[in-house]
C-alpha cells in the first residue's frame, strides 16, 4: 500500500522520532505549525479516526502517550491535541494521525 506514514513507521522514510513503541510512533511534521508539532500514528495502517472508532486500547495509547511526550517537550505551559478526519476535517493523510502542537499560544476557533 502506497502510504506514507506506513513507510515512516516501517523505517523507509526517515523521520525526526520522538518516541516509538512496537504500536506507535510519534515524528516531528515535515511542515511545522507551531514551535512543537509532533504527529502521533499507529504503526499498523488505520486510515482515519472513523476507522479506529472501536479500537479503545489503541486509541487510548495513543492519548496516553500523547500526553507524556508533551510533557518531555516541555510543554506543561499547555498544548493542543488534533485529529483531522475525512474530507470536510481535512484530513490529507489518509492514516490516523493526532496533531501535537505548543509552544505558542493557538488561535480558536480552528480555520
Ligand atoms: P492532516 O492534514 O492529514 O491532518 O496532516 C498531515 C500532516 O502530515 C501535515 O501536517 C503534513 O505537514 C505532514 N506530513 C505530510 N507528509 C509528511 C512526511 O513525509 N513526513 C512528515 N514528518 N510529515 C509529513
Ligand atoms: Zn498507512
Amino acid at each position: 500500500m502506497d502510504c506514507i506514514f506506513c513507510k515512516i513507521a516501517n523505517g523507509d522514510i526517515p523521520a525526526d522520532v520522538v518516541y516509538e513503541d512496537d504500536e506507535i510512533m510519534a515524528f516531528r511534521d515535515l511542515s511545522p505549525q507551531a514551535p512543537v508539532h509532533v504527529l502521533i500514528i499507529p504503526k499498523k495502517h488505520i486510515a482515519s479516526l472513523d476507522e479506529a472508532g472501536t479500537d479503545g486500547e489503541l486509541l487510548g495509547h495513543l492519548m496516553t502517550k500523547t500526553c507524556e511526550i508533551a510533557a518531555g517537550l516541555g510543554l506543561e505551559n499547555g498544548y493542543r491535541v488534533v485529529n483531522n478526519c475525512g474530507e470536510d476535517g481535512m484530513q490529507t493523510v489518509r492514516h490516523i494521525h493526532f496533531h501535537l502542537l505548543g509552544g505558542r499560544k493557538m488561535g480558536w476557533p480552528p480555520g
